[in-house]
């Protein structure tokens, strides 16, 4: 695997090379303000699951301080079978979920997984995700970039920092700079464990600040794939200075559609929140 070098940094990833220490690309999704001094945290639940759970749980999710929701309509799912547990709305979960954000006033952020539904899916949503398992679809990165919606970009869970910048690259290529990197953890040959499905790779915030000018989250939950450890990567993940988080935000976690072992419930969240904003404004920031 190649490191990153200075000649990339001139050719390759030109358009997501930082140019002197200062250079920051604040990137706005309504009145989400990414890569600036608040911290923001995207919350809700991986599945879209219904109008009146998402519509509740934005609702939380906002009074909590959540500056967007996020919620799944078209889920990568590792298996072909959905069922009456485990299930995507498709179109109409799209629509719930852009219901839910406009009556609790946040922007709404759900992934795209087929080059075919792009503009439909940019119809419905303020942000678009680019999930792990589609970071080097090229067409699909294309089609995305050119719809002009600011762009969430997750790293493959077995890329390097070179081959996420340069999946960045395209979008920018593509005339879309309005582009947010999110950590999401990356796959070792131990990790396919009950305990660390994946590793959380906190270093390539600071890594990628040095290189790039683009905001980096962290997505404390997918990253972990358990409760127990997403609060402590979440509070790391801001110590370390992510530009923000997203989080499984679940009433019944446990009846989760998709995920339940990951997801928070409102009071796991709400406490997280607070904790997170005492970091935040350690390293002077808000949330
Ligand atoms: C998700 O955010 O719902 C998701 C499927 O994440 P990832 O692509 O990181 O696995
Ligand atoms: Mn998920």
């Amino acid at each position: 695997m190649k490191d990153i070098s200075e000649q990339d940094l001139n050719t390759n990833l030109r358009l997501v090379a930082k140019h002197g220490p200062t250079h920051r690309t604040i990137v706005s999704v309504g009145p989400a303000e990414i890569g600036g001094g608040r911290v923001v945290v995207m919350a809700g639940p991986c599945a879209v699951e219904g109008a009146e759970q998402v519509l509740e749980i934005a609702k939380q999710v906002k009074a909590a301080g959540a500056a967007m929701l996020r919620g799944g309509a078209f889920k990568p799912l590792t298996f072909p079978y959905r069922n009456e547990k485990m299930f995507e709305l498709r179109e109409r979960g799209l629509a719930f979920l852009q219901e839910a954000g406009r009556q609790a006033g946040l922007p709404v952020v759900s992934e795209v997984v087929d080059v075919r539904l792009v503009d439909m899916v940019a119809g419905y949503v303020d942000m678009i995700q680019i999930g792990s398992r589609s970071m080097q679809n090229f067409p699909l990165l294309e089609e995305v970039a050119k719809t002009g919606k600011p762009v969430l970009l997750k790293r493959h869970y077995g890329s390097s920092l070179r081959d996420w910048l340069g999946a960045a690259e395209y979008l920018l290529y593509n005339g879309n700079s309005r582009v947010v990197l999110c950590e999401r953890g990356v796959v070792a040959p131990h990790t396919h464990q009950p305990a660390s499905r994946f590793i959380v790779d906190l270093q390539a915030v600071p890594a990628l600040h040095e290189f790039t000018h683009l905001p980096v989250i962290v997505d404390a939950s997918h990253a972990t794939f358990r409760r127990e450890y997403v609060a402590p990567i979440a509070r790391a993940a801001v110590a370390a200075g992510a530009d923000g988080l997203i989080l499984d935000v679940h009433p019944v976690p446990a009846q989760a559609a998709v995920d339940p072992l990951q997801a928070l419930n409102y009071e796991a969240f709400g406490q997280l929140m607070g904790q997170v904003d005492g970091i935040a404004k350690v390293l002077g920031r808000t949330i």
